[in-house]
């Protein structure tokens, strides 16, 4: 079944709403559990039948524990002359993820061992956390630091890391089939606009996009914090895990570099063929290997669960110069990118929902298309009929569409169409692999 592409709004409008939503979530405070994450949750499960899935503080999940939850009330260091610096009302980047609380007095010498700065770039807040060893500190630009007088300091931390809960949302949509595509992407960082929120938002966008689609597969779309999210949901659906035929890694979609999918483990799974198929056509693309440093999918093509899972963003999360820092703010995410990256993921998945094997039916020769009205007939022309051959060619019963679309050079969604007219026709018969 193709997506229904007349329902999906235009770009204009979803580019700018997908800038809106990050703007409103960008002052949240969020991290590895706590609040933050809650409230993230319940702005974009609004307007999406959302579930909101806690794990309690010391679940084990696989060689993992969920940490005890954070949550922070006000931070801030003040200075010998009164100035508060630092403050956690201004930026919650100005403070170590998962410190534990302080209320101290110190000399500017032993606060600046609890000072993170990135002095290649002086100017930046740099995002750091400590969510493993327990610490506590503050992330501040290298010319603050430098500007710092000598004398007393009042580093203060009104936080609690206490048992409670981590959180992950999930939307859960049933398709004609049980077989499912897993879409997932990163919940965790504070105030950053590429690296989480432009993936926040656009899996909502497609949640809901998907949600008014009559679907082949079923889907489950997952916003977690990183690492340990996808963990915690390995963990609660391992009886799903045999039905996954498609995962996407979603992060980093809205910063002005082109579009880059990143393979699965194996390299060449149907997911790795679908995401190929559609980047070859898009006018900026990268395809790249796997490589076990990323984001979600490290979890998911792990040898033991093995899916068929790659990563989708824009500038790989490492390789935008504004990378986990206080750079990364609003001004690094475009109305323009987010749509694309919406669109093209929709593309991704209107691959998976369509594709197919087919086995043509009249095998021993080229059948005339003429007679069937399928050769110079109206529109389309040379390229349509293109389509025709290619598939006419291919279609043995082990090639699918994306098969065809990858040999050909042609877009996916003409050789489907094309496929369909076949098929029509008699030339072309669908096999079943439901069993694949
Ligand atoms: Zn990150």
């Amino acid at each position: 079944m193709p997506i229904d592409w007349t329902s999906i709004p235009d770009d204009d409008t979803v580019g700018e709403k997908l800038h809106g939503r990050i703007r409103e979530l960008y002052p949240i405070p969020r991290s590895l559990t706590g609040d933050g994450v809650r409230r993230t949750l319940a702005v974009i499960g609004s307007d999406l039948p959302l579930d909101v899935v806690e794990t309690p503080s010391g679940t084990e999940v696989f060689d993992w524990v969920v940490p005890r939850e954070w949550n922070v009330r006000d931070a801030w260091v003040e200075a010998p002359d009164g100035r508060r610096l630092a403050r956690f009302s201004d930026s919650s980047l100005n403070l170590l993820g998962y410190s534990v609380p302080v209320d101290v007095t110190l000399t500017r010498e032993e606060l600046l061992e609890h000072v993170f700065t990135d002095p290649a770039h002086p100017d930046r807040v740099p995002y750091r956390t400590s969510y493993w060893a327990e610490r506590w500190g503050f992330c501040m630009s290298q010319l603050e630091v430098d500007s710092l007088p000598a004398g007393n300091y009042h580093a203060y931390i009104d936080a609690t890391l206490a048992d409670g809960s981590l959180t992950y949302g999930e939307v859960r949509l049933a398709g004609a089939s049980s077989r499912t595509v897993l879409l997932t992407t990163t919940v965790c960082h504070p105030a950053l606009a590429n690296d989480n929120l432009s993936g926040i938002v656009v899996a909502a966008a497609l949640a809901r996009a998907l949600s008014a689609q009559s679907l082949r597969y079923s889907y489950r779309v997952v916003w977690s914090p990183g690492t340990i999210g996808p963990l915690c949901w390995l963990h609660h659906n391992r009886g799903l895990v045999g039905e996954i035929q498609h995962g996407l890694a979603i992060s980093c979609v809205g910063d002005r570099g082109g579009v880059t999918y990143k393979r699965s483990r194996r390299e060449s799974t149907a997911t790795d063929r679908a995401a190929e198929a559609v980047l070859g056509h898009h006018a900026a693309s990268t395809v790249v290997d796997w490589s076990p440093y990323g984001g979600d999918e490290r979890q998911f093509c792990a040898p033991g669960f093995d899916l068929p899972f790659g990563a989708f963003s824009r500038s790989p999360a490492d390789a935008f110069p504004e990378y986990h820092s206080s750079d990364d703010d609003l001004s690094v995410v475009t109305p323009e990118a987010l749509a694309d990256s919406y669109r093209t993921l929709l593309a991704i998945v209107d691959v998976f929902e369509r594709d197919a094997v087919y086995r043509n039916a009249s095998p021993y020769g080229e059948p005339q298309l003429g007679r069937r009205g399928l050769y110079r007939s109206v529109g389309g022309g040379a390229s349509r009929e293109a389509a025709f051959l290619w598939l006419l060619s291919l279609s043995d019963g082990g090639a699918s569409l994306v098969d065809v679309a990858l040999k050909s050079g042609i877009p996916f969604a003409q050789l489907a169409d094309a496929a369909d007219r076949l098929a029509e026709q008699g030339l072309l018969v669908a096999q079943d692999t439901s069993g694949r």
